[in-house]
């Protein structure tokens, strides 16, 4: 098993089950995430017979970079998987610094109309080494730390959850890669049964919910999981997950073009969050060939917009990134001929 898949504590079980001292697995870990070292000899302050059981059951092993396309503030990175399978990771750069948004499945089965991930179904899951490896390759490339990570690349990370939660277990450690949680985003379409887990958790990471429509006829059309969860039953849930974790969600919303963008749209969004603690991220649309759906015009987008301030809700619009470089997650992958 690939190392980079471990969190802190099955490293110590391991160390413990080895009748070896827990604190070996915090120096192992400094050696991954603090010193960035790639081979098991290099780890001098253990000693040689404990280097020789961790050869025994572990590798250390990277991904590989296929292609990284550059933009205005924005790269975007191909990687190959151990089984040759492809997915992407897209880096940003803001004003607060650097955020990744990382896959999590290759493929995805949640079908969506208007993504393009979407259009090929689940292959797998994402491994937790390959999850945090995406940050280590990119970071290495960059020789730079990244400052928040964001669960939105392809893949939907509820539906490989147990994978997900040791990601974020060991990019959240201090001594792993020490990504604070409150800068780890997981964007999810709604599973009920997950947010309800995910509340449990005690873990303060953001949640973020890919709504993209006011009712449920115009949702259903859209988004196939909501015939499975519809909109009451997931904004029920999201009131108790905001009552036991005390944490403000946000709501995404993608502007697709005489779907779900009239006022009237924005009228019963307002309704239906009234009284929430959420903030709403409308998302200008990333027009991608392979399929039909429009972005919503700039005057169409401030007219939603400014209906959702007048009903007092918080909204802000999403900063365009990458249209220059097919950053619609899901693009460079199969431009590869997915
Ligand atoms: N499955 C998760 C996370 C991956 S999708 C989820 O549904 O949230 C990340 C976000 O990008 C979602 O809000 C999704 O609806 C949105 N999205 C997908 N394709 C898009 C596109 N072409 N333009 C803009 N946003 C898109």
């Amino acid at each position: 098993m690939n190392i980079y898949g471990l969190t802190k504590e099955n490293l110590e079980n391991y160390f413990l089950s080895k009748g070896e001292k827990k604190y070996k697995a915090t120096q192992v870990f400094e050696w991954l995430y603090a010193k960035r070292v790639k081979d098991f000899n290099l780890m001098t302050n253990l000693k040689k017979d404990l280097i020789w059981h961790l050869k025994q059951n572990f590798v250390i092993e990277q991904l590989e970079i296929l292609e990284v396309e550059k933009g205005d503030l924005v790269r975007k990175y191909l990687f190959k998987l151990f089984d040759n399978e492809l997915i992407e990771a897209v880096l940003m750069e803001h004003d607060y610094g650097l955020s990744l948004c990382i896959s999590s499945e290759v493929g995805c089965n949640m079908g969506c109309r208007f993504c393009e991930s979407g259009r090929r179904k689940k292959v797998r899951n994402l491994t937790a080494a390959e999850m945090v490896l995406q940050i280590l390759m990119v970071e290495e490339d960059i020789q730079t730390r990244i400052s928040s990570v964001v669960i939105m690349g392809i893949g939907e990370p509820l539906d490989n959850y147990d994978n997900v939660m040791d990601f974020i277990r060991i990019i959240n450690d201090p001594k792993g890669i020490a990504i604070g949680a409150r800068h780890i985003t997981l964007s999810t379409c709604g599973l009920i049964p997950k947010i309800e887990q995910l509340a449990k958790e005690n873990i303060q990471i953001n949640l973020a919910i890919s709504l993209h429509a006011p009712n449920d006829e115009i949702r259903n059309k859209i988004m196939p999981v909501n015939k499975v969860y519809n909109i009451g039953s997931l904004m029920e849930c999201l009131k108790q997950y905001i009552a036991k974790t005390n944490r403000r969600i946000t709501i995404e919303y993608v502007m697709l073009e005489y779907i779900n963008d009239s006022v009237e749209c924005a009228k019963e969004l307002v309704q239906l969050l009234k009284g929430m603690n959420v903030y709403v991220n409308l998302i200008p649309y990333n027009e991608t060939e392979n399929i039909e759906f429009r972005k919503s015009s700039k005057k169409r987008i401030d007219k939603f917009f400014d209906t959702l301030k007048q009903g007092n809700i918080n909204v802000t619009v999403r900063k365009e990134f990458g249209r220059n470089i097919d950053a619609a997650c899901g693009q460079l992958r199969s431009k590869r001929g997915g």
